[in-house]
């Protein structure tokens, strides 16, 4: 078998090597049950055990109490741009965006569909380098919520810390760092990130939501569009995405058995500085994009000062076994995306090749 390389993709992304094994060994009988997990029937105890634990695992990992519920949704991230605003933007409210990327533009689109929307800030300005600061934040009169993308996928920045606004409810994409850090997410009224980052593969998008939201949400929407639907029937309303939920769960096994959210961030922030290191210390060859008190743990975009060089960078890492380094066509450039399951290895080998590479086109 090859070598496995290291995947620097932004998602699908690298999952655990245990994960994988772990996966494997049990792919063709789960649990003596003499069949796959993936041709199991969702009303099974088996399958129905797995969606329990998924549920207490992501809230266990969250310090989230009853008072929350986790769904396991199919349409990624971008129907969650859409399901937010049919949910939950009301005649006579709007619903406040913080843009700061392209994801929170895609979001405010589809909300501009169903009412009333306001900008209450964006970093547009200069290509999204930053994170706005608390007093660049102006809601509107009578939200119904605000909107934040916690991390930028596609630009590398990444709320170091979040804001509040009293009792107006605040929602998040979360898709590119759920769980990569601890933090109180006690002060989300929802959550949703498409698993294909941080959680596992594809396929399932994870909606948590404080339980109270879920009360007189409006009955003249699509049924499988209703989140009150899903939470009634533990996210089995429809067949859900069996083997992409079981992985997942596997994932927040892994996490909770490397020492949860704490060890997450440890081991992230020791990534993250060898990449931003390296490019710190290349004396202007390469280049950050984003301004250093918005770096993302998670997406490291940088150019190289001759930008001609970016794409031989590309195809030389990855004949050199580090796979996904082509940064977004928006910002161009570099992009390491550089999640929970990257090793520390894959960074240091990143690392190793980037100097290297400076030294042999300087
Ligand atoms: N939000 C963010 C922050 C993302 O990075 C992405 C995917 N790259 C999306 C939303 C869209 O996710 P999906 O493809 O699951 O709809």
């Amino acid at each position: 078998m090859m070598e496995r390389i290291f995947n620097f993709s932004a998602g699908p992304a690298t999952i655990p090597l245990t994960v994988l094994k772990e996966a494997q060994a049990e792919l063709l009988n789960y649990k003596n049950s003499g069949m796959s997990v993936i041709e199991m029937s969702h009303r099974t105890k088996p399958y129905e055990a797995i969606n329990v634990e998924a549920e207490a695992n992501m809230k266990e990992l969250l310090g989230l109490g009853d008072d929350y519920r986790v769904l396991f949704l199919q349409g990624g991230a971008s129907l969650q741009f859409s399901m937010v605003p049919m949910n939950f933007l009301r005649e006579g409210r709007t619903a406040d965006y913080i843009l700061t990327g392209a994801w929170s533009e895609k979001a405010l689109k589809e909300a501009k569909l169903f009412g009333a929307t306001h900008v209450a800030a964006t970093t547009a300005e200069g290509n999204y380098r930053r994170i706005p600061s608390m007093e660049e934040i102006q809601l509107s009169e009578n939200p119904a919520y605000v909107h934040i993308t916690s991390n930028n996928t596609i630009f590398g920045t990444q709320w170091q810390e979040f804001p509040s606004f009293a009792n107006i409810p605040l929602m998040a994409d979360m898709s590119s760092d759920i769980l990569c850090k601890p933090f109180d997410a006690t002060k989300f009224a929802l959550i949703y990130a498409g698993a294909q980052k941080n959680l596992g593969p594809a396929g399932v998008t994870v909606v948590i939501m404080r339980k109270d939201l879920l009360e007189g949400l409006p009955t003249a929407i699509p049924t499988l569009l209703r989140y009150d639907i899903h939470a009634k029937n533990n996210s089995m309303y429809n067949t859900p995405p069996t083997f992409s939920v079981y992985m997942l769960n596997l994932v927040l096994r892994w996490i909770k058995d490397q020492g949860g959210l704490p060890a997450m961030e440890r081991n992230n922030r020791k990534k993250a500085a060898l990449i931003y290191d390296t490019i710190d210390q290349s004396k202007g060859f390469y280049q950050g994009h984003a301004d250093k008190d918005s770096r993302s743990l998670m997406n490291v975009t940088f150019r190289i000062a001759n930008n001609d060089l970016e794409s031989i960078f590309a195809v030389e890492a990855a004949k050199a076994g580090l796979d996904g380094l082509k940064g977004h066509r928006s910002v161009g450039g570099l992009r390491a995306s550089i999640y929970n399951a990257m090793p520390n290895e894959g960074c240091q080998a990143l690392r190793e090749f980037m100097i290297e590479f400076q030294k042999r086109n300087s």
